[in-house]
């Protein structure tokens, strides 16, 4: 395509909500066959909602929300805002942690009101021999086959309660879905939350790949795994995990709603955060370069 043709594209883009970082970009778009998807906050909302707690018989709900709530709200995770907006709700102003410590694709940790407090994925508490009584497995169990990510809560080395978040796919979603399958791409889920979550998601938006419980420092990997099998990687995201993933993609495109990390990492921005801006960006790449009217 002539350099015109090229920046009459990235104008176009523009009007369709997609900021290019360079004409370029366009020609890499044309060449995608595969396109990977974050879930949280790319395919749902990232607007997540605490609808359940889950204690032990010697555990309070309030005790449990309070704990969780005073560490999450030092944590800018959807998850943890969905908590913390629970707990302030219900409980008011919330004690201050000490030594709180994020662990990426994990949860938090850190001391409230003198005791050692664990939030996040069953594997933290794992990783510190710390296992979900029966009651409690089976309420986590529950929550993940309807779709909800269920979060432990542990304190002074027990496991104490289990809270189910939920966040609501994107109305926008299964159709850019597929629009992107009418395109020829193979459409793929990649996320850090559980198996069961994942396969309910996916299956509400039309996606049959799935690749759950990838930490955030192995979504670049998988991507690159994906590349050495000769495909042609697009990647789609919004957190500060996506970053390493986005960039290691044939091509990156961040949510415009999503971080500062993502966007910088990315070759294309969805203004909208608007998932049919992704099939958008490809019709616009191939019109532009000649290859379809
Ligand atoms: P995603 O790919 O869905 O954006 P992440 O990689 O950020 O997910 O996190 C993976 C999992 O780690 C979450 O589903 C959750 O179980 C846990 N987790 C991460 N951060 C937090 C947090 N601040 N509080 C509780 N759990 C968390
Ligand atoms: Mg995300």
């Amino acid at each position: 395509a002539t350099p015109t043709a090229l920046m009459a594209g990235t104008g176009r883009g523009a009007q369709l909500g997609i900021l290019i970082k360079g004409p370029q970009v366009l020609e890499t778009t044309r060449r995608i066959d595969t396109i990977a998807l974050d879930k949280t906050g790319t395919i749902t909302t990232g607007h997540m909602t605490l609808l359940h707690i889950h204690t032990t018989p010697a555990t309070t709900q309030n005790d449990a929300l309070r704990l969780a709530g005073a560490l999450e709200h030092h944590s800018e995770h959807p998850i943890a805002q969905a908590i913390t907006t629970h707990a302030t709700t219900h409980l008011g102003t919330l004690p201050t942690p000490q030594n709180f410590t994020s662990l990426p694709g994990l949860g938090v940790h850190g001391t409230v009101e003198g005791h050692a407090v664990l939030v996040g994925r069953e594997r933290l508490l794992a990783q510190r021999e710390i296992h979900l009584p029966v009651e409690l497995a089976r309420a986590k169990a529950a929550a993940e086959a309807a779709g909800r990510t269920a979060i432990t809560v542990a304190w002074d080395g027990e496991a104490r309660a289990v809270l189910e978040v939920a966040d609501a796919v994107k109305d926008t979603s299964a159709e850019a879905i597929r629009r992107l399958r009418a395109l020829g791409l193979t459409p793929i889920l990649l996320t850090g939350d559980n198996e069961a979550v994942a396969r309910a998601v996916a299956a509400e938006v039309g996606i049959d790949e799935v690749y759950a419980q990838v930490m955030p420092e192995d979504k670049g990997g998988l991507v690159k795994r994906l590349q050495a099998e000769g495909r042609s990687v697009a990647m789609v995201g919004d957190g500060v995990n996506d970053a390493a993933a986005l960039a290691q993609a044939d091509l990156g495109l961040a949510m415009g709603t999503g971080t500062d990390a993502a966007i910088e990492a990315s070759d294309l921005t969805l203004v909208r955060g608007d998932l049919r801006a992704a099939a958008d960006a490809i019709r616009l790449s191939r019109r532009t370069l000649g290859t379809i009217r």
